[in-house]
Order: structure tokens, then sequence, then C-alpha cells
């Protein structure tokens, strides 16, 4: 366990700087979530703190002391990756132990390490068995032991749960999760799915273009987006954005982000609006609509409300309170 905090962390490749200057404080155990679309610095983030790659300035604090300078090994941090890397040709047990061994730990506790990460994980039945043997979870599983058996004071994952299947990564996820909790270990975790960081994450950090646009807890964050940028990625179906010249009331080339289960559609509201499509999803329905200049707006509402038949008029209304305005630059007003 421990604390792990970025003071103004940059990365340039060549000339062209990838990370803008990230700043957080991570607490002793807390489980970070760093959200963002492909290609925005997350992977590049996270190498940085691992010591996989050079910090071009700003620094990396681990326990209070800076490890800008320290090489991977010595930083006391453990990484799980979306290829898990496993040796094909070592044995489950060998591949969890293989750390340890070259760590030169003594062989008793090695195999106490792996035993008790294995019970773990629920990987005992397989400890003898080569990785090709075992399901994707499993091996997924392995992965996280040979992270665990390091006891390390962070761990570090890099979109671990990409390569499963949509059900499987939902129970990984909250496999990761109770593991988390139960050991307490620091934890920074990369994600390109945002349900993933709301689900998973203590705090996030949602990252657009190497820029840090907001940290906080899921919900805070979804309840008050410090930018559009945020509020378009957090949230699906994304947040509505509607040009502030429509809006009565709002400034023109302001924006104005409402969720799309905020808004109804009336007989009488502020915005007339055209069915364009539905999709019943059975517990919820979302209802795709055109407005005057072109911009589809959409909207959910539960199953039990009539479903408004493609092509109808209509109109669309909510309240102020629910109205989320965006200056020029996307910065929330
Ligand atoms: P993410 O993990 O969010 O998808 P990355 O951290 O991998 O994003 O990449 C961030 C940016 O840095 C991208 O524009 C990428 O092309 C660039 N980048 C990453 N690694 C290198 C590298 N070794 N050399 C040059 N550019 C790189
Ligand atoms: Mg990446």
């Amino acid at each position: 366990m421990a604390r792990l905090t970025l003071t103004d962390v940059r990365k340039s490749f060549g000339k062209t700087e990838v990370i803008h200057g990230v700043d957080i404080d991570i607490a002793e155990g807390e489980f970070i979530v760093i959200v963002g679309p492909s290609g925005c610095g997350k992977s590049t983030l996270l190498r940085m703190v691992a010591g996989l790659e050079q910090i071009t300035s700003g620094e990396v604090r681990i326990d209070g002391e800076v490890v800008n300078a320290k090489e991977p090994m010595d930083r006391d941090i453990a990484m799980v990756f979306q290829n898990y890397a496993l040796y094909p040709h070592m044995s489950i047990f060998d591949n969890m132990a293989y750390g340890l061994k070259i760590a030169k730990l003594p062989r008793a506790e090695i195999e106490e390490r792996v035993a008790t990460a294995a019970k773990l994980l629920q990987l005992e039945p397989y400890l003898a068995r080569k990785p090709r043997e075992l399901s994707g979870g499993q091996r997924q599983r392995v992965a996280m032991g040979r992270a665990i058996v390091r006891k390390p004071a962070v761990f570090l994952f890099d979109e671990p749960l990409s390569n499963l299947d949509a059900k499987l990564r939902v129970q990984m996820r909250l496999e990761i999760k109770a593991l988390q909790r139960e050991l307490g270990v620091t934890s920074l975790y990369v994600t390109h799915d945002q349900v993933e960081a709301m689900t998973l994450a203590d705090r996030m950090i949602v990252m657009n273009d190497g820029v840090a646009d907001q940290i906080g807890r899921p919900l805070e964050v979804y309840a008050n987006p410090q930018t559009a940028f945020v509020a378009g990625f957090i949230g699906s179906p994304p947040t509505n954005f509607l040009d502030g010249a429509l809006v009565e009331g709002t400034e023109a080339g302001a924006r104005v982000g409402i969720r799309p289960e905020h808004l109804r559609l009336v007989n009488q509201g502020r915005l007339p609006a055209t069915v364009a499509y539905t999709e019943a999803l059975g517990a919820e329905t979302l209802v795709h609509c055109r407005i005057a200049d072109g911009t589809q707006i959409t909207l959910r509402q539960e199953a039990a409300q009539p479903i408004p038949p493609e092509g109808q008029a209509l109109e669309i209304d909510w309240d102020d309170s629910d109205a989320m305005l965006f200056d020029a630059e996307g910065r929330r007003i």
C-alpha cells in the first residue's frame, strides 16, 4: 500500500507533447481509473508511473519519494496488461512464481505466496496446467496472480479486460473490484470503457487529448461534468448538445447539454422534434429524434411509457436544473 502522487507530469515524443501536465494525489488503497478514448495518452501516463517510459518533466512520487529515475524493478509496482503475456511453455505455478524466482526469494516463500494467490483467485486446481489449457478468464486471473504474488505497493492495469468477451468482462470486473478491496493495494487502472470506469473507480481521471479534463468520484463526474467532452464521454447514450441559439435565455456560441434521461416528449414544450427511430431495449426505450437544425437528440424513457411511432411530430422539454451550459471552448459555465 502506498500513496502515489503525480505533479505536473508531461511527456513528449520528439517535439510533440502528448501528456500536457497531469496532477493527482492518490491515497493509500485508492482505486483510480484513467478513462478516455483511444490515443488520449492513458497508456503513456501509466507507463511513466511504471518506469517503462521516461518522464519528460514533472514528478512521480511513491510514498513521498520521487521515483522518476528509478528502474521499473525498483519501484515496487506490478503491472497487468491487456495481452496477459503468459509464458506458454511454463506451468501456471511457474508463470506466477517466475518474478519471485528472478528476485531470488526462498523456495518456501515463493510456494506460500503462489498458494495464497491461487486460493484467492480460485486457480488452485490449475497450477500444474499450461496457459493454453485454461479459459480466457482463468488466464486473466493468472496474470493477476503474477502481480499479486509480488506484494507490490501499487497495481497498474492497462486495459486488462479488453481481450475478453462481454459477459466475462463483467464477471472479471467484479472480481478485480473485490480483489482490490480485499488486498487494499493502491491501484491505477486504464480503460477506454466508461462503464468499467464508472463501476470500478473510487475516483476517475477523464483524459482528453493528454489533459486530465476532470478528476472525481464517478457519480459526481456523471452528475456534474466540468467540460463538454466529459459530458459527452461519460454516460451512454451520451449527453445531447443543443446550440445555445435554440434555447431561450442562452447566449449565442454556448452549448446546452442535457442527458437522455432528463428529456421528455410532450405535446407542448420548448423544442419541436420529429421521431426518427426508436430502440426498445426491454427495461427502457431510446427515442431518437431530429430537431429543425438537423441535430439528433436521444431521449431515454422507461419501458412502461408509450413508444411514439417513427415520423411523429412532438415537442421536447426538460427542467432548467438539468440543463448544463458550456462555453465555446467546451468549459462548463
Ligand atoms: P491510449 O493508451 O490512450 O490509447 P497512448 O498513451 O498509447 O494512448 O498514446 C498517446 C499518444 O502518444 C498517441 O498520439 C500516440 O500516437 C502517441 N505515442 C504513444 N507512444 C509513442 C511513441 N513511442 N512514439 C511516438 N508517439 C507515441
Ligand atoms: Mg493504451
